[in-house]
């Protein structure tokens, strides 16, 4: 059924059409007018014959009629004119007839055209002849005398097969035209409609490996064409949902085991305070790793849960006066800070730059790199948050006095789950996506974020963000 209905069955049968219509108007007019052609000729030659026949016996039709002279004319005649070839007197009867055997000799010839002809008009008409079975032509002209009366009537008669026959052969060769343009048409369409369908047969497969689940899909078809420009579309489609889903694959693997690790850690925990004895003390121990453990859990489910948010909120942009922004960010930090032996230092000058953003997540961008600063610097050391204009960019500068990246580690830390050795940091380690979410909140204001790092002397986080447009905010 479905054969029925595709492009290179329907743009077949449509070009079929179109030859046949056209083909069958062609025929018709060429012949009819063929047909006329033949018939006019066939006509007027038999009218010379006749005239000729008529000159000829002029004067010898009134009066004594010699019948058999006039038989004999007739079929000399005849012979020439290939038509049976009958001479009247005036009345009608008939005084030479072609056809020796059978004739129509002294008997009164009834016929419409000869009638005609006696009253001085020239006439034929066409019938169907039951003796030879075919289309005969009769036509009849008047004979007149030298003094102009009428004194008979050459009455001519004819089978029409010949012409026919020639009819019949254009019919035909009409017909095979018909069937080779036919063909030539229909050849060329399905190649036609093969060139152009191919490809989205390709597709068609393509697209249909691609919902079974085989992602890796390429098609090699370059055209300027729609259908070109569609398989071009095709692959970057195909290309960046495989990336995506790889990525999401490789992403959800990472979370399973980012999960597993501390899962595993709280059943050994459990399973050891359930099945052993121990001093209350060492129970204490065991039960503050456990909660540690826990909250390693819950911060990372929590930064999880921020990042599939970041992916699916359209956020809500709001003028956000960055010096009170972070000052008031730093505000919050310095008791947890001084509690550490680290000294958190503002450095946001005295001027108002202004950028549009999702106050709550950038929020999140201040934490996460400030709780980096903190988490990655010994006692006694120094962190520095400063804010610069460069361009129409604010710039956001956090830096820490810390242990520093590792050169071959910096091309990775924004990556999600990247951390670079555990036992560095103050706190045990984050869930490494810190970074990752900064990135991508950063990245929804059309920002952009970058570190520079030393190891042991330190660390320079820098955002930069694009400032408001608003000529009555920044003046403000
Ligand atoms: P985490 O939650 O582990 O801190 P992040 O994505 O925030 O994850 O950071 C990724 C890694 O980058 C960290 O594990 C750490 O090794 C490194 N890092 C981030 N900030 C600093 C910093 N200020 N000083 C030194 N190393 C840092």
């Amino acid at each position: 059924m479905g054969r029925f209905y595709s492009i290179r069955f329907r743009l077949s049968a449509y070009f079929l059409a179109i030859i046949l219509a056209v083909m069958i108007i062609i025929s018709f007019f060429l012949y009819s007018n063929l047909e006329r052609y033949y018939m006019s000729n066939y006509t007027d030659g038999m009218e010379r014959s006749a005239y000729l026949a008529a000159d000829f016996v002029a004067g010898q039709l009134r009066g004594q009629v010699d019948s058999v002279r006039l038989s004999n004319l007739a079929e000399n005649m005849s012979r020439q004119s290939q038509a049976r070839v009958i001479f009247t007197d005036s009345q009608g009867l008939v005084v030479g007839d072609s056809l020796r055997v059978g004739g129509l000799l002294n008997r009164n010839l009834e016929q419409e055209d000869l009638a005609k002809a006696l009253q001085g008009e020239i006439s034929y008409s066409i019938t169907y002849s039951e003796t030879v079975d075919h289309d005969i032509i009769q036509m009849a002209v008047p004979v007149t005398d030298s003094e102009g009366v009428i004194s008979g009537a050459v009455f001519l008669s004819a089978s029409l097969e010949e012409v026919y026959l020639i009819l019949y052969a254009i019919r035909r060769y009409l017909f095979l035209a018909t069937l080779l343009a036919m063909a030539v048409v229909g050849g060329g369409s399905v190649f036609l409609a093969r060139r152009f369908t191919g490809p989205l047969e390709t597709l068609t497969q393509a697209t249909k490996k691609m919902a079974e689940g085989n992602l890796d899909q390429h098609i090699d078809f370059s055209s300027g064409d729609e259908i070109g420009r569609l398989a071009e579309q095709f692959n970057i489609m195909a290309r960046k949902l495989n990336y995506y889903t790889s990525n999401l694959k490789k992403f959800a693997a990472d979370v399973a085991h980012e999960v597993r690790t501390p899962l595993t850690t709280m059943t050994l925990l459990t399973k050891a305070l359930k099945e052993h004895e121990m001093e209350v003390e060492q129970r204490k121990d065991f039960i503050n790793d456990l909660d540690s453990e826990l909250e390693r859990l819950i911060a990372l489910v929590n930064d999880l849960l921020e990042l599939s948010r970041l992916e699916k909120t359209t956020i809500e942009f709001e003028d956000v006066d960055l010096k009170l922004f972070l000052s008031d960010a730093i505000g919050e930090y310095q008791y947890r800070y001084a509690r550490a032996g680290l000294e958190l230092l503002d450095n946001l000058k005295d001027q108002s730059l202004v950028v549009r953003a999702a106050p709550f997540q950038l929020r999140q961008v201040v934490s996460n790199l400030l709780d980096n600063a903190y988490n990655y610097t010994p006692a006694g050391g120094t962190v520095t948050v400063s804010l610069d204009q460069e361009g129409n960019e604010a710039i956001i500068t956090v830096e820490d006095s810390g242990c520093g990246i590792p050169k071959e580690d910096l091309d990775y830390i924004f990556e999600r789950f990247f951390r670079v050795e555990r036992a560095r940091s103050r706190e045990g380690g984050g869930t490494g996506l810190g970074l990752a979410i900064v990135k991508e909140i950063i990245a929804k204001h059309g920002g952009r974020v970058w570190v520079e790092s030393e190891e042991t002397r330190g660390s320079r986080f820098m955002v930069a963000l694009p400032l408001s447009m608003d000529p009555n905010v920044s003046k403000s």
